[in-house]
């Protein structure tokens, strides 16, 4: 028996990076996990195959999280298809780096839209399955950025404190509920978002990580795991998983 057992895992931009690797984690240990994508399906279908072959229930979605209306559809049909939620995995992200002085107006918005208001859409709609399923476990993906901010990243940084924020807030909000609100913050971690960068900007990065590598999703997957496994007693909290950068 794993121990989250017939429990629905809804994770945001579940088709690769961390988001696939949390949604292999919670399937490991027995979830039914929603994979949720924008365009990738057929990484996302990729993703359901593996956690089926693990011997959990998985399905992929297709719901772009900066628009309400596909939102509110993917929750209905995984409330219908798989019950009522337990676990929401706010991962959905994107960047849009550009110095200030020359960042668009679209820039800062794409980045706005996704990060954080998508996290508002996805949550206050989830919040009505997790309460009616007697509660359950919201995690939002911070960053290192949202702490200790990055040349180039202020729509980025931006969201990533206002998330640390909505954990905070949420968590007082739905502790009445049963449901527990925390936040992960990784530093640089090996996905597109990284690999796709120049050689001068990653080693810039490395620079500045103690451990002096970058870290790996599965290293942010069991944490994210393990608080809603074992964390009965966290709530409001945000946990760095950066390789000993020190705030
Ligand atoms: P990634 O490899 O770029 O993957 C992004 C995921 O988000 C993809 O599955 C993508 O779906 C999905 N997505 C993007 N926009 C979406 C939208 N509007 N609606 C639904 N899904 C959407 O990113 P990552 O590096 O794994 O990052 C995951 C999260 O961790 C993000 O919130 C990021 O800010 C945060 N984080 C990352 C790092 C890092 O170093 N990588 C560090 C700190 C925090 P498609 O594949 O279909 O496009």
């Amino acid at each position: 028996m794993g121990m989250l057992d017939g429990k629905v895992a809804l994770v945001t931009g579940a088709s690769r990076g961390i988001g696939r690797a949390i949604a292999l984690e919670l399937g490991k240990h027995g979830a039914s996990v929603v994979v949720n994508y924008r365009e990738r399906k057929e990484q996302a279908d990729e993703v359901v195959h593996e956690i089926k072959k693990m011997g959990s229930k998985a399905i992929a979605i297709q719901a772009d999280v900066t628009k309400p209306e596909q939102v509110d559809a993917m929750v209905g049909q995984v409330v219908k298809e798989l019950g009522q939620v337990y676990i929401l995995v706010n991962n959905a992200g994107t960047t849009a780096d550009r110095t200030l002085r020359r960042m668009s107006k679209e820039e800062w918005l794409k980045v706005i839209d996704t990060n954080l208001n998508g996290v508002f859409y996805v949550t206050s709609r989830v919040v009505q399955s997790l309460e009616a399923g007697g509660g359950g476990h919201i995690i939002m993906l911070s960053s290192i950025i949202g702490e200790m901010g990055n040349a180039g990243l202020v729509n980025y940084g931006s969201t990533k404190a206002a998330l640390i924020g909505f954990t905070k807030s949420a968590a007082q909000e739905l502790v009445r509920f049963n449901i527990l609100v925390n936040a992960v913050a990784p530093g640089f971690i090996e996905t597109d978002m990284i690999v796709n960068l120049p050689d001068e900007a990653r080693q810039t990065l490395l620079d500045k990580t103690p451990m002096r590598r970058f870290g790996r999703p599965e290293e942010v997957a069991t944490m994210v795991r393990y608080l809603v496994t074992e964390g009965t007693y966290i709530t409001g909290q945000v946990f760095n998983i950066n390789g000993g950068m020190y705030m």
